[in-house]
């Protein structure tokens, strides 16, 4: 496993602080939310100290996977690295695609390759890597489905037990690969908010340790190297506009994140990407929240769309994601399961891409955003294709 690690280094991350109310937590321990308010704790790192030590250069030598960014993760010994080997992903230019929308530079970010057939790989690698490092066994989750594939294969790998609740109506592909994996899987009767009720409910009793997205604090630092690897691939110049699939949000918290630590530590500059959030017409929470120009979202009722990673009625890190929106000059939009379908065949029969539909969806508000205006001819636009193709 080691191989796979960029480099020894001494710990830089100081410790946890409350996106919040800015009260402080030690990483030494495991940690969910803040005790004091509720929200969700993110990583702090010594970047003063890496910023006169930590060369983009040193990067040219490392593998490419996630870990060559070792720095600026939360795992310090080698030794607690689980990996399936986590490749950085190719960032494609996707020039026919573009011309059908009058644009010359559309980028895909395909998400696909990664273990486990999606991008949960990033988030569940790091939060079953820390939770090694602490010593944790038991992990539990809530899905809507590829976090439930990760967190069964990560486990698996760490010899660890994965208690996993999902909606009955989850894919099939995440249905069977838990299965296959050996995990505890729990079918609901409800959606991803009210099997993270019933983890909460039953986790002390059990001994079961959290890693719902953002009530755990490491899923979005793995998230937030999709940010690193698209800020190195374009050679440390952002992108104008990101279009990124919204369920949880970690992928937008965690890139929002990760820009401000790389424009710390000198290896970019001020500049940000439009984020542009998607969501299904028939689950649109930030959607709503963003049209309304509020800073949280209310939960949203009979949550229904082809795209189930969409489908999160109610997300904890809400309010970040709408500031990273507002902050970015970005904007939310829906697209219905229609669009997404009818884009499903965009990125196949352009540029060879096979498509999850949240991935679609992407392509689907990339045509609206065009549509209303919203992007120029010239702009660099990256789209987030977040799983793989599955049937
Ligand atoms: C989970 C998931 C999303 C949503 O990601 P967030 O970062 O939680 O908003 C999008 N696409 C796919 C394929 C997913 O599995």
């Amino acid at each position: 496993m080691e191989q796979h690690l960029s480099l020894a280094h001494s710990e830089t991350l100081k410790d946890l602080e409350c996106s919040k109310c800015d009260e402080t937590y030690p990483h030494t321990v495991p940690q969910n939310v803040c005790t004091a308010c509720g929200k969700p704790l993110l990583a702090r790192y010594a970047l003063e100290q890496l910023a006169g030590t930590w060369t983009r250069d040193s990067l040219l030598t490392r593998p490419a996977s996630l870990w060559r960014y070792g720095e600026l993760l939360p795992i310090s010994d080698p030794q607690d690295i689980v990996t399936l080997g986590e490749t950085m992903t190719p960032l494609i230019h996707a020039e026919r695609l573009g011309a059908r929308f009058g644009l010359t530079e559309v980028w895909v970010k395909d998400e696909s390759r990664l273990p486990t057939g999606s991008f949960k790989a990033r988030g569940l690698a790091m939060a079953v890597s820390k939770a090694k490092s602490l010593g944790l066994t038991q992990l539990a989750i809530p899905s809507a489905g590829n976090a439930a594939t990760a967190l069964a294969l990560y486990a698996a790998a760490a010899g660890m037990t994965a208690h996993i609740f999902m909606p009955q109506d989850t894919p099939t592909f995440n249905k069977e690969t838990c299965q296959l994996a050996g995990a505890n899987v729990t079918l609901i009767d409800g959606l991803i908010n009210d099997a993270g009720r019933i983890v909460a409910e039953r986790k002390a009793d059990e001994g079961w340790f959290d890693v719902s997205t953002l009530k755990e604090p490491y899923r979005v630092e793995g998230k937030k190297t999709m940010g690193f690897e698209l800020a190195e691939q374009f050679g440390w110049e952002l992108p104008d506009v990101i279009i990124y699939p919204t369920g949880g949000g970690t992928g937008i918290v965690g890139m929002w994140k990760g820009f401000a630590e790389l424009e710390a530590i000198g290896w970019i500059g001020k500049k940000r990407p439009r984020f542009i959030s998607v969501q299904s017409t028939g689950c649109a929470p930030i959607v709503k929240a963003w049209e309304e120009g509020a800073t949280e979202a209310t939960p949203w009722r009979d949550a229904q769309t082809v795209a189930s990673g969409l489908r999160v009625p109610q997300a904890i890190g809400d309010f970040l994601i709408l500031e990273a929106i507002r902050k970015s000059n970005g904007a939310a939009i829906a697209v219905t399961d229609d669009a997404i379908r009818e884009a499903m065949q965009l990125l196949p029969t352009t540029e060879g891409i096979l498509t999850c539909p949240e991935g679609a969806a992407t392509v689907a508000g990339l045509k609206q955003l065009v549509a209303k205006g919203m992007i120029r001819p010239s702009e660099r636009v990256v789209l987030f294709n977040t799983g793989g193709y599955q049937s």
